[in-house]
Parts: structure tokens; sequence; C-alpha cells
């Protein structure tokens, strides 16, 4: 028989909607929100149910210090099992071969992992070269402003950034390699946030052994399409590749490090070594193994067949959604995008990229203001980045991608009639007619009509009511 619970422990056992009706209220909220919305924030994504399930389990209560077999804490059994499967799949849907790459699984997002990565490859005043924030970089490459170094990756190393040419938008190959002869960097990176084009792998190889320096791949926003061979994988040149696992990867929020192993290396100096040891203890401390799990279950669906449709899905959208755009007479950066994401260039309408998204939030599109090329600074950006995977995880077809590019034209010819009406450049005067303008009214009930008539991964919107706003 087991005993009684102690009247002091009674709540452990509360559901949420009891427990804390704000905070439940809060989350119900927010799942109508994601519900009623088209959501195409690039770096966003619907996970799946099995996902959320493993993500809040009862794994968040084991600590697990160390690694598999090797651990500063009792009772991890099945945290072994679960590290070490999770390892296994990782690598498995990247196609990569044990002999020649491992993992570390347990960073707690895409910006640790970077910072723990660079820990493992180069000393502290090290030089490392990233693609420019304004040009579609991350900020963890390395980002620092003429007044101020904003990142850890700038702070504790040095950073000399490379860009995307301003008519082009596309790297400047070229320009990297010049700059790299007279910098030298110990480190070169690849991989961004908002560029909508392939990366040229063997011309950065070339320019990273030129100067013995390590290449590595920041994969965060296209892993999902690496994973399905729908992207050329930055496996076959680079040294190292970081990724997050909840972009077009479609996980829980957390990181991933993958790094070659070489044949007779010095084990103690290997990548191997040095990124475990990056990670913890150098870095982080014990690891989220409820993310564990979900990152665990999110490599097994990213195995699948259907993992592979959605990808293509992924890429034929985004490709439907440019050729839209651009029958419009918009500008894309680049021209186009091969990949899940557009950076819409607004210059040429007068509008900046703030006041787009503020309009689009307005009527229920969810995007993010973004600099496009020929910007000089990420703060007052000419542009928007749009992202289809997590509309097409939400099933979302070539013909819904043009009705969404209507529906962006129709938000972007409201806000010229707008910005004439508020009769100055200023955002807070621009918002203030915005919000009171009726056709912005009318195309929100429009776009919500739109987005409550696709299911929702991972929830039961049957469930859901809607908010009162005040
Ligand atoms: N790397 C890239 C290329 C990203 O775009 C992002 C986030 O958007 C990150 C790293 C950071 O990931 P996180 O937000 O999980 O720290």
């Amino acid at each position: 028989m087991s005993r009684p619970v102690e009247s002091y422990n009674t709540f452990l056992n509360t559901p949420l909607s009891e427990a804390d009706p704000d905070v439940a209220r809060i989350i119900e909220h927010e799942k109508y929100r994601q519900f009623a919305e088209l959501e195409l924030i690039a770096s966003e994504n619907f996970t799946s149910q099995a996902v959320m399930e493993a993500n809040g389990s009862a794994l968040t209560n084991k600590y697990s210090e160390g690694l598999p077999g090797a651990r500063y804490y009792g009772g991890n059994e099945y945290i072994d099992q679960l590290e070490t499967l999770c390892q296994k799949r990782a690598l498995e849907v990247f196609k990569l071969d044990p002999k020649e790459w491992g993992v570390n699984v347990q960073p707690y997002s895409g910006s640790t992992a970077n910072f723990a990565a660079f820990t493992a490859l180069i000393k502290p005043f090290d030089r490392l070269m990233g693609l420019d924030l304004p040009s579609g970089g991350h900020l963890t490459h390395g980002y620092q402003t003429d007044k101020k170094k904003i990142s850890s990756s700038s702070i504790y190393f040095q950073s000399m950034p490379y860009r995307v040419g301003t008519e082009s938008g596309l790297v400047d190959y070229d320009r990297l390699e010049e700059n790299a002869e007279l910098y030298r960097p110990q480190l070169l990176i690849c991989g961004a946030s908002a560029y909508p084009r392939d990366w040229d792998y063997a011309r950065m190889r070339k320019i990273a052994d030129k100067h013995n320096a390590y290449l590595l791949c920041d994969m965060a926003h296209f892993a999902g399409l690496v994973a399905a061979g729908e992207h050329e994988s930055p496996f076959n040149y680079c040294d190292i590749v970081t990724t997050t696992t909840h972009k077009t990867l479609r996980g829980p929020r957390a990181g991933m490090i993958f790094f070659r192993k070489r044949e007779g290396e010095d084990k103690k100096d290997s990548l191997e070594t040095r990124v475990n040891q990056a990670v913890f203890p150098s870095c982080q401390g014990g690891p989220h193994n409820n993310t564990i799990a979900a990152i665990a279950v999110a490599m097994k669906q990213a195995a699948s067949p259907e993992f592979v449709q959605y990808a293509k899905q992924v890429r034929a959208n985004t490709q439907a959604l440019a050729k839209k755009l651009i029958g419009y007479g918009y500008r894309l950066s680049s021209g186009g995008s091969d990949n899940h994401l557009v950076l819409w260039d607004l210059k040429p309408q007068g509008l900046t990229g703030s006041k787009i998204e503020k309009v689009c939030e307005l009527v229920n599109i969810t995007l993010n203001k973004n600099s496009v090329c020929g910007d000089k600074s990420a703060v007052t950006p000419g542009g928007v980045r749009i992202g289809t995977s997590a509309l097409t995880s939400r099933g979302f077809k070539e013909v819904d991608f043009e009705k969404v590019a209507d529906l962006l034209h129709s938000t972007v010819e409201i806000s010229l009639e707008l910005q004439k009406e508020a009769g100055s450049k200023l955002l807070k005067d621009f918002l203030a007619v915005a919000q009171k303008s009726d056709k912005v009214a009318e195309l929100q009930k429009k776009v919500e009509a739109f987005a409550t008539s696709f299911p929702m991964p991972g929830f039961d919107v049957s469930a859901l009511t809607k908010p009162q706003k005040h």
C-alpha cells in the first residue's frame, strides 16, 4: 500500500490549469495566436506532439553532468541510453559515419553551441571571420559595431566580418579572400540567419586552408534541408558543424555540435575531446535531458520519408512565394532563394522593414524586419525576412503561398496609404494611424479566417478559445 500524500505536497500533483491558472491561460492564448496567425518567421517551426511530450517529461528532474558512461552523478542508466540513442540518430539523419564524425547533443541552444565550438577550436583573442549581421550573419558569428563589441564572440575573440555585395546580395567571396590574406583568421565561419542562397563550401574550404584555419558551418537555419538532401551538405567540407534543432529541423529548442574525427589522432588533442570539454565543463553545467529526449524524437522523425516530403515542400513553397512577389514587381535580395527563406527589400516602395513588420502583426502575419542588401545598419532595416517552414508544417502548398503573397501585397498597399495619411516618416505616427484603420481590421479578419482553416501540429485546436483583447 502506498503512503498518503503529505499536505505540503498535494499541489505537486495538481494539473497546471488548477495549480497556476494565470500561466495556463497565457499558454492557451499563445496557442491560439500560433493557430490564428500566418507564422512566417524563418527561424521558427511547429514541432510535433511527440517532441513536446518528451520535452515536457520527467527527465527534467535529472542531473547528468558528463557524458554517457562517465557522469558526475549517480542514477544515469536510462539517461545514458537516451543520450547515446540521440547521438546515434543525429549522425544517421545527416548520413555520417560514426568513424568519421561524432556529435555533442548537450548544447542548450544555438548560441551556446557556437560559443562552445569556438572555445574548443581557438584561444581567447584569436581571429575569426563570419558573415556580418547586416549581411545576414548571426550575432554569434563575431558581431560588433564601430562603437561596441556586441556578441561574446567579438568580446572574447577578435573578429573581422565579410559581407554580401550591395547589389548582388551574394557573399562577396573575392573580398573575403582578399581580407583573409591580411587578417589571417584562425577560424572561418559559414552559415547565416538571413541568407537565401547556397554556400560555396569548396571556396570557403580553400580560403580556410590557405591560412591553416578551421572551417565551421553553422547550419542552424537550413539543417532540416540538409537532413532531407535538399541542401548541399556542409559535412563534406567542414571541420565542425553547429546547428539549432528547432528551425527547419523542427525539433525542440536546443543546439548540437558535430566534430570531425581523424584516424590515428591523439585523443587528448582531438576535436572530440576539445568539443566535449568545451561544452562541459567549460561553457555549460548539467545537460537538459528532457530536451535531449525531444531531440532524439525529432531526429527519428527527420529520418522519415515524410520529413523529406516536408523539406521538398518547404523549398517549393519558397519558390512559389518568391515568384508571386516578384510578379507583383517587388525586389528580393539576390533575386530569389535556394532555401526556406526570402529577403524582401521594401526600400523601392519607400517603406521600412519596421513599418511592414508592425502592420503585418496587426493583420495576423508574423514575420521580422531584416536588413537587406544595401542596408548599412541592422537597426533601421529596409526589408523583412520571410520563411516558409512553419506554415509548411501546417500543410501549406504552393497555391497557399501564392495567397500568402497576395495578403502580403495587400498589407503593403494599405501601408502605403497609411504612410500618406500619417503625413510623417515616424514609426509612432504611422502606427497610431494603422491601429485605427478599418482596412487593417478587415485584412486581419481575412488572414485569421485563412490561417484557422489549416490544421495545427501538436495540439488540439478544438479545445482552444479565442482570447479577448483589451
Ligand atoms: N545560429 C544561427 C545561424 C541562428 O540563426 C541562430 C538563431 O536564430 C542561432 C545560431 C542561435 O540560436 P539560439 O537562439 O538557439 O541560441
